[in-house]
């Protein structure tokens, strides 16, 4: 079978990993110039991908976390308040102990979510590989299959979420992501990986069931990745009908609130929206007092 790839130009993960493969692996590890991808065991492609995807998932994460963590949690306003109303109150070790928990649980998700990749490699998916050439080809790629893939894990992530808030899963599996309340960026990936993979299986299996280009899937969880961040760093802009990082905390302070990932319809469907803006901090009152939460209850 002729490899569906942009080979050497290192774009999707297909792409990218056949690009490690012929100017990384075969070159400086065996010595090899040629490229034949044929040759490869699934052994060497699995590692390939495993490698790859928790690199990029830890470029992400430690260039972006970092980042978001000084403008919003360490510097301070005109009143000497950081920009996240984060006051430290649940000791002086939980960055640390975030950081350590998404290392342990980057890798060993990107283990679990490689396989998804390898059967993008064979071929398996409905993932192509050229551009359109039609007008409605073209609307697909750019507005339907992003809306579908939106709108698709969406729904799935809401009720997983759900899900591991049952009793049954919540002690041994979701419990982990709930120890703070008050989140931090490096929140993002503080899961236990079984937890984070579940919640990412939507996405991977989007691409069974729905064509998508292969750049669009890429982008597309490139972007959930920048999604996971945003909703825990406690600082948004109130966008309509958007599950922000306001409707995200009140989740982790609530727990039986804003389950949603990108959208609020699904909470409003299922009885379980909470208005962020009515609870602390993010109300009028906490906000006209400062920072703080004391001054309007929790959600
Ligand atoms: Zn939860
Ligand atoms: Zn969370």
């Amino acid at each position: 079978m002729e490899v569906p790839t942009v080979i050497g130009l290192g774009l999707g993960f297909d792409g990218t990993s056949n690009w490690i493969n012929k100017y990384l692996v075969d070159r400086y590890l065996f010595g090899l110039d040629e490229f034949r991808p044929e040759a490869y065991g699934i052994m060497r492609k699995f590692l390939v991908l495993w490698t790859f995807l928790t690199i990029f998932t830890f470029l992400l994460y430690f260039s972006l976390c970092p980042l978001v963590y000084y403008l919003l949690y360490t510097r301070r306003d005109a009143h000497g308040k950081n920009f996240a109303s984060w006051d430290r109150k649940e000791g002086k070790d939980q960055v640390i102990n975030e950081i350590k928990l998404s290392v342990f649980s980057i890798i060993v998700m990107a283990g679990m979510t490689a396989p998804f990749e390898l059967l993008v490699e064979a071929g398996l998916t409905k993932i192509y590989w050229d551009l359109p050439t039609t007008a409605l080809g073209w609307f697909y790629l750019t507005v339907g299959s992003p809306l579908m893939f939106l709108l698709f894990s969406d729904t799935c992530v809401y009720w997983i979420h759900r899900a591991l808030h049952h009793r049954l899963l919540y002690a041994p599996i979701h419990k982990l992501h709930h120890k703070y309340k008050e989140t931090t960026p490096f929140s993002s990936y503080a899961f236990h990986p079984l937890d984070g993979w579940l919640q990412g299986c939507p996405y991977h299996i989007f691409v069974f069931i729905f064509p998508m280009h292969h750049i669009s899937y890429f982008c597309a969880l490139a972007i959930v990745g920048l999604w996971t961040i945003n909703i825990h760093d406690r600082t948004t802009y109130r966008i309509p009908f958007i599950n922000g990082a306001a409707h995200h905390t009140i989740h982790h302070t609530g727990f039986t609130y804003n389950y949603g990932q990108y959208f609020v319809f699904w909470d409003i469907f299922g009885a379980t929206f909470k208005d962020p803006y009515s609870c602390a901090p993010y109300s009028q009152e906490s906000r006209a007092g400062k920072n703080g939460s004391r001054e309007t209850k929790s959600c």
